[in-house]
């Protein structure tokens, strides 16, 4: 007897359950032409003064027994769903995503393309600090068949006593060398007030790593006619990655090159330590290019080459190292700069790996 009343109130449950699931049904359809009348007068999804008036018309409907923050609480999830529906499908997928674009993004600065066959190399001082030491570096890549020049104008430093970059001055000089050397040249900007004069200077503008979640310099960034360098935050997931890369994408511009650089653990041995497997996760889940920085994410010299062997071997789009012609002197990360030397011992090494 109370085995048969158990299955007959269970039938009965069942029955509701399929009545619930066909009024949600009804529900999101009519929510679905809500959304569409919407798009079309472009009012925005999410009403959060009607989502209140609707919960509190429920609210003072409600007999019991839920309480009325368990009918609020349930309510609420119905109509998250019910808001999810509306949302188009390019805002289901983000835009650096593979599923959104299925091939590579190949960045073409004159005639020079980045995420295509050929993997490059970006090489330059730390900070830019004089004509003459820029066009000594710029002289030793272009001798070593690298063209993308680095060099830091607006330098990020920890200690606000170190030296804090030349500036305008150094996109000056920088550009100077590019254009007497036939190079491409790529500085970070630390701010969005930097953006005007970047312009007016630079090929390719890099975002570094204490900036990826700058959003105002992301949303600038975005508005930019060449493309950027963005690198993955000192303590950033893949995740929060790929979300920077999207609000620059989203803003306009598509022309973004992912840099790994290491992120912050508890290993001491390197500066940071590198996520090798960042580079082939963002491989296959984004279109973007992606390269490696092997000085900012070792700190050493003496494992530069390995290193960038393994980037490249990963799937890696580049490489960014820094290079000084007179490491000792310099007046930032001294000592992971290759001299001359050094520099041309990674190229060589590195040669075989050049293309895919
Ligand atoms: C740089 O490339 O000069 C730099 C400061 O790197 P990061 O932002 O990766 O520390
Ligand atoms: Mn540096």
């Amino acid at each position: 007897m109370t085995a048969e009343k158990l299955n007959e109130l269970r039938s009965q449950l069942d029955g509701i359950n399929i009545k619930l699931l066909d009024l949600m049904t009804q529900r999101a359809e009519i929510v679905t032409e809500i959304g569409k009348v919407k798009a079309k007068i472009g009012t925005k999804r999410f009403d959060p003064v009607r989502e209140n008036q609707m919960l509190e018309d429920l609210v003072s409907h409600n007999k019991g027994p839920f309480s009325d923050d368990t009918v609020r609480h349930l309510f609420k999830q119905i109509f998250k769903a019910s808001l999810d529906l509306q949302k188009t499908d390019q805002h289901k997928e983000l835009l650096v995503s593979r599923k959104i674009k299925k091939t590579d993004t190949v960045i073409d600065i004159k005639g020079l393309k980045i995420g295509g066959s050929e993997k490059v190399i970006f090489a330059g001082p730390c900070a830019v600090e004089s004509y003459e030491q820029v066009r000594a570096a710029a002289e030793t890549l272009k001798a070593n068949g690298v063209r993308l020049l680095r060099g830091g104008a607006y330098k990020p430093r920890t200690s606000p006593y170190d030296f804090q970059g030349l500036g305008e001055e150094g996109l000056q000089i920088l550009r100077q060398v590019a254009d007497e050397l036939d190079m491409i040249v790529i500085s970070e900007i630390v701010s969005p007030y930097e953006m005007e004069v970047a312009h007016k200077y630079l090929d390719i503008i890099q975002i570094g790593a204490r900036n990826m979640q700058n959003f105002e310099l992301l949303k600038v960034a975005g508005e930019a006619s060449v493309p950027i360098i963005l690198k993955r935050g000192l303590s950033a997931t893949i995740d929060e990655f790929k979300y920077a890369a999207e609000y620059v994408l989203s803003h306009g511009n598509s022309q973004v090159i992912l840099c790994e650089r290491g992120i912050r653990t508890y290993e001491r041995a390197t500066r940071n330590t590198l996520d090798i497997s960042a580079v082939p996760i963002m491989k296959s889940e984004s279109h973007l290019p992606i390269i490696v920085d092997v000085s900012h994410s070792t700190g050493r010299k003496d494992i530069v080459i390995p290193t960038a062997k393994a980037a490249l071997a990963a799937g890696a789009d580049g490489i960014m190292v820094e290079h000084h012609p007179n490491p000792p002197v310099a007046l930032s990360d001294a000592a992971q700069q290759l001299n001359p030397t050094e520099f041309a011992e990674l190229c060589t090494a590195l040669k075989p790996f050049l293309s895919n």
